[in-house]
Order: structure tokens, then C-alpha cells, then sequence
């Protein structure tokens, strides 16, 4: 993961790369660091470990002049979150300074062959290896740093965005990637280099992604320079991005989580919008009609995401089952490509991802590509390498995400993944019109019904201080309701540090109900749908057993109000929207828990946003 950011203009370059870690900062904090050249042409950098206030903190009295830089937050892969392993990472002699993203695979071959003609290493990262190497190659035949950098990337294996400075040449960046994201930032007489364009926006609207292979030789007052690894001139696209400042900001939310959980209704609009009619009775993703062809002739769908994207899938999964009548498969993205999967060019791939960049998730759609699939992207990030990977797509359109733990992404997908499944049926006409019509309208009022269950946030607030004690958390749910209770628990474990387990409710008794004591919080999801009875038996059984239940029930439910510890009214809505509404309480449960055990909810251990990495 980690974050990149590089500068090179006119201006003082440290404030700019300081606020542009901190826009990126979601990706990783384990350590930062930065790098720059003053006018004498010292290269300076100063690096530590922990978040980019404490480099701040570091960099106070330092001198940090320099109209040239990069910077660099990290999440680690290889070697501990230390200051010795922080980015940038330097050359022997001290003239290069290197920043990455991503993992060099053969980097213990590297390095060996490297301490054999005498290099010495300071970090145990895999990164050092190749700011080594390029100098090394750099020496050895007396080359530019560009041909250094191009020989040397040709060596390597794995993924990589980078950013080099070279003290003698305090007029040029060079940056390269491969499976990595990374952005050029054009404005006036200066250039911004970023692994998204959060930190570029405040700058300029002009960017140009980075493609795989691509070297990009960043000089000051010249043009763009966009290469490849044989020195081949890479044509490129300015593209203007809009992005709204005001998102990237806590707006008096305390957290990031909090106030995404709060935007969700916003959100929910915004995904819709232009994609449902004025009348509110139409539903048509574009993408969908494009490719009708090739969508209504699949003979089967694939979903391949991660984490939290994934539970979007199993619900996409239903969806698309009950309306389409085209059987779904849902892979971990991880699983799906070193597991030679059977994918035919009848099989269309959706491939889910917030950020757009999480790597296994690509690789499963390079695979699933390879193999004669037709691929349909969901993601959130416009421009990122996901959308750029396949044939068509949706974006759910609900804006930058900066909480680690994702919110409305997830209900922005499973709106995306309704209105496909919705879009789909029509044209197969597999639903009927009633169905059809009733379904759209009630996908309308979802944005109003999520402001009605944000209204429970203080009564949610006072729930978790009763909590907190806990150790464990199960969490319960059935049909559509399953993989929310799925998402619950991920939620949960990953902010508050509890171990949490999501089953469908009726697995209970195959293994998990021996967990059950009087200690054990049981979460379930007991709204009144299809599977409303059974779901009761389901409680009555924890209840024997003593377990404490937390019930997220229908508005007016009198009947799981006289078994359960504690119910959370929610508004009626259609079983297949459910998961809509029902998921907002356990975001906020989760929220909650982990603010009053103390913990940093936007920033959870171990954990980074865009998992850019395998
Ligand atoms: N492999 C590098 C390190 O551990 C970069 C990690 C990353 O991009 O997540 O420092």
C-alpha cells in the first residue's frame, strides 16, 4: 500500500508534500518520510517511524528548504514499522533517494548479488535493494539516472511505484510504476506526483495516470516525458479530475468513518442519480445496455473482490440470482487467481474494489481477461487501474473514502449491484413489472430511510459503552441478511480490535452455539422478511444458552422485543434492500465500540485502506 508524493516547481516543496501524506495517509502509518534538495544542492531527508504528525514533529527544527521532493507513508511488507525501514530509502553514496509502493519479489537475489560486489544494506525492506541496484548499474556504466532506472526496473520482479531524486540533478524526478498507482499532477510551471489525486487536487484538475511500464521524467519548466523500460516514447492523455476539496475534509466529524457512515444517504443519491429517472420508476446503468449483447448471453457471472467488497458480492450474488436467473459465483479475488480457475468467454467477471488498485483483485481480472471473459468493473476510485482493466463498468460515484474501514463503499456497491441486477432482469425479462416497478420505488426512498436509522446514532452511542467489555461478538443473519452480518463483524474486528465471527443464523447449531454463554454478545438480524420465524427459533436458542442479544428488528416488531436483550427498530423495506439499511446500525455499533475502548477508528492497526500489495 503506502503513500507516494513527489514536487517539483517553484514553490517551497515541503508544506505541499506534508499535506499530500496526510491525504494519503489512509494507505498506510506505519512510518513517513521525506526527501529534499536545498538550493546548495543537499539532498535532506529526514525520516521516522510512526504517523506524518510525528515527521512533522521530527522535522521541525530542520532545515526542510527545497523546491524539489518526495515523500512517503508506509505500510510495511517487508521488515518492521521502524525508522530504519522507512522510506526514502538512499543510495551508497547518498545521491539517490528512493520511495515505493509495492514489493519487490526478487529482492533477496538482488541484494545478495548486490553485497557480493560490496554494497551494504541500513533496512531490512526490499525496497533498498533497488535504489542499490540503480546506482550500482548507474556506476558501473556510467549512465544517466533515466537509463539506470530503466535498466534496473527490467531486472526486478513484482510490483512497484516509485519516485527517485538524484542530488545532481536538482531539476528532474523520475517516477516509474507497475501494479502500483501513481498520478502526474500538471500546473503551472510545476509538477505533483501522488498514488491518487487526493493530494494533486488542491493544486490542479490536469493529471495523467501512469500506466504499467510506464516511466515518467518529471523535469522542471519542460514538458511531460512519458517513457518505457526500452526507452520508447509512451503517448499520454491530460485528463481533467473533479474532486469536491470539502470531501477530503472531517467537515466537524470527529473521525473520517463517522461522518462516511453520515454521508451514506448523500451517497445513495449520488450513485443513482442519472441512473434512475425523475419518476423514480426506471433503473438503467448504462454499461449494461452497451454490452446487452454480451451480458445477456453470459452463462454465468464471476465476482472477484476482497474484505469488505466481497460481502458486497455475495450480495450482488443474490440479487442477481433471484432477478436474473443466471447463476453467480463469488471468489476471494486472492483465491481466484493462483488457483487456475475455469473461465470461458461465456463467463462475464465483476470485479469489485473501492480504490480500484487492490492488487489481487486485478490480477484476477488480468486473469479472468486472459481466459476470453468479458470483465465489468465496480469501484469508486475514477481513473484507477481496475476501470482502466476492464471492458465496461459502473462507478458507484460516492467519493473519496478516507476511513480504513469502509462504509459507504460498501453500500454504494451493493446500490451499484442492485440497479445491474435490476437493469439486467429487465432486458432478460426475468421479473415482472409489478416487481420490477414496486423494487425501483422502494430503491428511491433508501436515502431517506438511512437518514431515519442515523437518528439511532446516540442510542447506538449508549449501546456500546455496554460492550466494550467484550471479547468476542457473533453476529447473525440469514438469506440477504447474511452477509451483513458478515460485514458487521468485519467492521467490528477491524476498528475495535474484538474478535468478531458472522454466520448465517442457522449454522449456529452446526459448531458456533457452544460459544454461547452469558458473556456472549449475539448480533442478529431478525427483520421481518422471508425467513422471519426461523430467525426467531434462532434467538430463542441463543436465549436458552444465556447468550445477550442485540437485535436489529422492523419497526413495530413486538415479538423479538420480549425475547431479545436490546432491539434496534429499523424502517420496513424489501428483503432484497435490506441489506441497505440494516448494515448502517452495525457501522455505527462497530464505530462506537472502538471509540469507547479508545482506539484510532481511522486509522486501525495492521490495517491501510488500498491494498495495493498481495
Ligand atoms: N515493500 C515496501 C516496504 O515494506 C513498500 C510496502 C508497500 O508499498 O506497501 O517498505
Amino acid at each position: 500500500m503506502c503513500g507516494i508524493v513527489g514536487y517539483i516547481g517553484h514553490r517551497p516543496a515541503y508544506p505541499i508534500l506534508v499535506k499530500g501524506l496526510k491525504r494519503l495517509e489512509y494507505r498506510g502509518y506505519d512510518s513517513a518520510g521525506v526527501a529534499l534538495i536545498d538550493d546548495a544542492q543537499h539532498l535532506n531527508i529526514y525520516k521516522t517511524k510512526g504517523k506524518v504528525s510525528d515527521l512533522e514533529a521530527f522535522t521541525q527544527q530542520k532545515d526542510t528548504s527545497g523546491t524539489i521532493g518526495i515523500a512517503h507513508t508506509r505500510w510495511a511488507t517487508h521488515g518492521e514499522p521502524c525508522t530504519a525501514n522507512a522510506h526514502p530509502h538512499y543510495s551508497s553514496s547518498g545521491r539517490l533517494a528512493l520511495i515505493h509502493n509495492g514489493i519487490i519479489e526478487n529482492y533477496a537475489v538482488l541484494r545478495e548479488k548486490l553485497q557480493t560486489k560490496g554494497y551494504t544494506f541500513r533496512s531490512s525492506t526490499d525496497t533498498e535493494v533497488l535504489v542499490q541496484l540503480i546506482e550500482y548499474i548507474q556506476d558501473l556504466n556510467q549512465l544517466d539516472l533515466l537509463t539506470a532506472v530503466q535498466l534496473a526496473l527490467q531486472e526486478v520482479i513484482g510490483a512497484y511505484a516509485i519516485a527517485i531524486l538524484d542530488r545532481e540533478h536538482p531539476d528532474q524526478l523520475i517516477a516509474a510504476r507497475k501494479s502500483s498507482p501513481l498520478v502526474v499532477g500538471i500546473g503551472q510551471g510545476e509538477f505533483f506526483l501522488a498514488s491518487d489525486a487526493t493530494p494533486i487536487v488542491e493544486y490542479t484538475d490536469q493529471v495523467v495516470y501512469l500506466d504499467d511500464g510506464e516511466i515518467a521524467l518529471i523535469r522542471r519548466d519542460q514538458p511531460l516525458r512519458i517513457v518505457d523500460l526500452n526507452n520508447v516514447e509512451c503517448p499520454h492523455e491530460v485528463k481533467t479530475v473533479a474532486m469536491n476539496l470539502g470531501q477530503l475534509e472531517k467537515g466537524g466529524f470527529p473521525h473520517f468513518m463517522l461522518k462516511e457512515i453520515f454521508e451514506q444517504p448523500d451517497c445513495i443519491n449520488d450513485c443513482m442519480r442519472g441512473r434512475v429517472n425523475v419518476d423514480g420508476d426506471n433503473v438503467v446503468l448504462s454499461a449494461v445496455i452497451d454490452h446487452k449483447e454480451r451480458l445477456l448471453n453470459a452463462k454465468r457471472f464471476v465476482i472477484v473482490a476482497c474484505g469488505t467488497s466481497w460481502h458486497a458480492a455475495l450480495i450482488g450474488k443474490h440479487l442477481i440470482e433471484s432477478f436474473c436467473r443466471i447463476p453467480v459465483e463469488v471468489e476471494y479475488a486472492s483465491e481466484f487467481r493462483y488457483r487456475d480457475p475455469v473461465i470461458t468467454p461465456d463467463d462475464v467477471v465483476i470485479a469489485i474494489s473501492q480504490s480500484g488498485e487492490t492488487a489481487d483483485t486485478l490480477a484476477a481480472v488480468e486473469l479472468a481477461k486472459s481466459r476470453g471473459a468479458f470483465i465489468y468493473g465496480i469501484c469508486n476510485a475514477i481513473g484507477s487501474s481496475i476501470p482502466r482493466a476492464t471492458h465496461t463498468g459502473s462507478y458507484i460515484h460516492v467519493g473519496p473514502e478516507i476511513g480504513v474501514a469502509s462504509t459507504k463503499a460498501f453500500t454504494g456497491q451493493v446500490t451499484v449491484l442492485t440497479m445491474l441486477a435490476l437493469t439486467l432482469a429487465r432486458e432478460k425479462q426475468t421479473i415482472g413489472q409489478d416487481e420490477y416497478l414496486y423494487i425501483v420505488r422502494q430503491l428511491v426512498r433508501i436515502p431517506e430511510k438511512m437518514k431515519e436509522v442515523l437518528l439511532l446514532n446516540d442510542r447506538i452511542a449508549q449501546l456500546a459503552k455496554i460492550f466494550t467489555y467484550a471479547h468476542n461478538f457473533i453476529y447473525l443473519g440469514r438469506g440477504y441478511s447474511y452477509p451483513v452480518a458478515l460485514e458487521g463483524a468485519l467492521k467490528l474486528k477491524e476498528i475495535s480490535y474484538i474478535h468478531a465471527e458472522g454466520y448465517p443464523a442457522a449454522e449456529m447449531k452446526h459448531g458456533p452455539i457452544a460459544l454461547i454463554d452469558a458473556e456472549m454478545p449475539v448480533v442478529v438480524i431478525a427483520t421481518q422478511n422471508g425467513l422471519y420465524e426461523k430467525v426467531l427459533s434462532n434467538i430463542q436458542e441463543i436465549k436458552a444458552r444465556k447468550g445477550r442479544v442485540i437485535a436489529l428488528v422492523t419497526k413495530g416488531d413486538t415479538v423479538v422485543s420480549q425475547i431479545a436483550d436490546t432491539c434496534i427498530e429499523l424502517p420496513e423495506t424489501p428483503e432484497c434492500l435490506e441489506p441497505l439499511i440494516t448494515t448502517v446500525p452495525l457501522q455505527m455499533l462497530a464505530y462506537h465500540i472502538a471509540v469507547c475502548k479508545g482506539m484510532d477508528v481511522d486509522q486501525p492497526r495492521n490495517l491501510a485502506k488500498s491494498v495495493t500489495v498481495e
